[in-house]
């Protein structure tokens, strides 16, 4: 094995390539299972990362994997089908590598916080490709970006000369009209060429065939006029930050112990947490301590069968869109309906398919979690609200895994005037860029909240008091020389901010305490710095 720590991108690699040639050596049905399987997990690894285009080249041969799956006779799979599978995996490896090299050669420019070991830093340069007609708003794009410390580079549409370094976005401005043949072609090149990065097709389309059209060329996202530049520089930040996820969780209900351990083993696999109940009369208990995103339903178990257990849920507001999907020998289409009808999201037969089990666990909580998602973000920044950087916070402090950990308050000076002589309007316009700041200049794993009004909370691992208060100071000195537009001008806003250290304070509650009294040292001593509690 690399030395690498556990689950980095080497891993990963290294498994989906020894189980790749342990089949072609062996051709058992069950390792090309576990290959289909170490497949599956990579794209659920780069989906994490905001990755689309290896999700897509992952998915791309997951696909072809499920295809040729067949069961214990089918294999070894014919020599030709190997070869095709082997050309698709070689493709897939190759642009890992591409995207991965220009990522670690532009690591010594990251900002001096990164002294931890990070997996995988993002590329942070843009390309921009604009017709001559939209200069303007390329130019506005352009210095934004730059503020927000990307590094841009402009392109001509169909141009041949392409920068070294693959961007983590591609903003492609058209004219305005129809998108022509040739700006497609162009598309699908640069989608080719770059297949991490995110594209973003800046140009409103009312119908549906235009967008399709742009999609199978390689566009992730289209942006409306009226929404430019703000929702760009929004997505484009969002790529940056992304947000750690919690494992999984699968509640299995089911009364027979060998289905309950084909599933768990299954889920296991793809590093899905499972707890299983055997009698469907403990199910509220379960739920309520297990919390889980998706429950796996037994049709028929002792006492009553799943479909009615499934209506009991359906009528409690906390479980009403739970995903429930049945597992079922049950093989009668109307009996699947009827149960489809009284609650549950999907159906699957018995014995299951273990990728395809797996694929649909997966696929429904990523919907699940990201419609639960919202609740937690704030509406007008895209920053965790009060309550959820509160138990970001506690979860941060509890695991203990931090030897250091800086916790921050900040808030906006003489904030009323701004809205009292600019209007409510513009305030939220500069909440909006501090936030952007503070999600352009942070890390990953750092937690950034809005708490209040235009109070913000951060919180930021693994690095010492020093450090910390040196980078929150830096974005301080950054932020008073950003110039927010009004109808008139220009206005300039300054912070102050407070900060604690964790073990000094070892509470989340304590430090958020004390990091307030530090900033109202800050306030007090004339604003515009950032004061230490101690
Ligand atoms: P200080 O330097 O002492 O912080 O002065 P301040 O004027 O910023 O004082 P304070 O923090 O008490 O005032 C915050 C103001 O922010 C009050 C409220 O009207 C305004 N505010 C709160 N939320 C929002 C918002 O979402 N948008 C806008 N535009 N203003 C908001
Ligand atoms: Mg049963
Ligand atoms: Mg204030
Ligand atoms: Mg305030």
């Amino acid at each position: 094995m690399p030395t690498h720590s556990n689950n980095s991108i080497e891993d990963r690699l290294y498994v989906l390539r020894t189980r790749w040639e342990h089949y072609v050596a062996q051709g058992h049905f069950e390792q090309f299972i576990e290959f289909a399987v170490a497949v599956n997990s990579l794209a659920e690894y780069f989906n994490r990362l905001r990755l689309p285009g290896l999700v897509r080249l992952c998915e791309g041969l997951e696909n072809v994997a499920l295809a040729k799956l067949g069961d214990l006779s089918t294999h070894p799979i014919p020599a030709q089908d190997i070869a095709s599978l082997q050309r698709q995996l070689d493709a897939l490896l190759g642009s890992v590598a591409t995207s991965r090299s220009s990522a670690s050669s532009r690591r010594i420019q990251e900002p001096s916080i990164a002294t931890q070991e990070i997996d995988w830093i993002k590329p942070r340069s843009i390309w921009m490709i604009a017709a001559g007609e939209r200069h303007d708003l390329a130019n506005a794009l352009r210095r934004q970006l730059q503020f927000f410390g990307f590094k841009v580079y402009e392109i001509d549409w169909g141009g041949e000369h392409l920068p070294k370094d693959k961007p983590l976005a591609v903003l492609f401005i058209p004219t305005g009209d129809a998108t022509k043949p040739g700006e497609l072609r162009f598309i699908s090149a640069i989608r080719e060429s770059s297949p991490a990065s995110q594209l973003f097709y800046l140009g409103g389309q009312s119908a549906i065939e235009p967008i399709v059209d742009l999609m199978r060329a390689g566009i992730d996202v289209t942006i409306p006029a009226e929404d430019q530049p703000s929702m760009v520089l929004n997505c484009v930040l969002d790529l940056v930050q992304t947000n750690e996820q919690e494992q999984y969780r699968v509640l299995v209900v089911e009364d027979s112990r060998v289905a309950v351990a084909l599933i768990q083993r299954t889920l296991a696999q793809h590093g899905i947490d499972t707890r299983a109940i055997n009698d469907p009369g403990k199910l509220l208990d379960a739920l309520e301590s297990f919390r889980p995103d998706l429950v796996l339903m037994d049709m028929y178990m002792p006492r009553f069968n799943g479909v009615e257990a499934t209506r009991v849920l359906r009528q409690m507001a906390a479980y009403s869109s739970l995903p429930i999907v049945y597992l079922s020998g049950e093989s009668d289409v109307g009996m699947q309906v009827e149960a489809l009808r009284l609650g549950g999201d999907q159906f699957l037969i018995k014995p299951f398919n273990p990728v395809l089990l797996a694929a649909v666990v997966k696929t429904r909580i990523e919907r699940f979690r990201e419609t639960r998602r919202s609740t937690r973000l704030d509406g007008l920044t895209g920053l965790l609200n009060h309550t959820a950087a509160k138990s970001r916070l506690d979860a941060m402090v509890r695991d203990g895994a931090h030897h250091n950990l800086t916790v921050a308050m900040i808030d906006i000076d003489h904030f009323k005037s701004v809205n009292d002589t600019y209007g409510h309007p513009v305030g939220d316009q500069v909440i909006r860029s501090l936030a952007w700041l503070l999600k352009g200049r942070l890390r990953s794993i750092d937690l950034i909240g809005r708490y209040g009004g235009e109070e913000f909370i951060i919180a930021l691992p693994g690095i010492s008091l020093e450090q910390a208060t040196m980078v929150i100071d830096r974005i301080r000195t950054d932020f008073s020389g950003l110039p927010h537009a009004h109808p008139g001008g220009a206005l300039y806003a300054t912070f102050s901010a407070g900060v604690s250290p964790y073990p000094l304070v070892d509470t989340a509650a304590g430090l958020t305490e004390t990091a307030d009294g530090a900033l109202l040292q800050a306030k007090r001593k004339g604003r515009n710095r950032v004061e230490r509690h101690c």
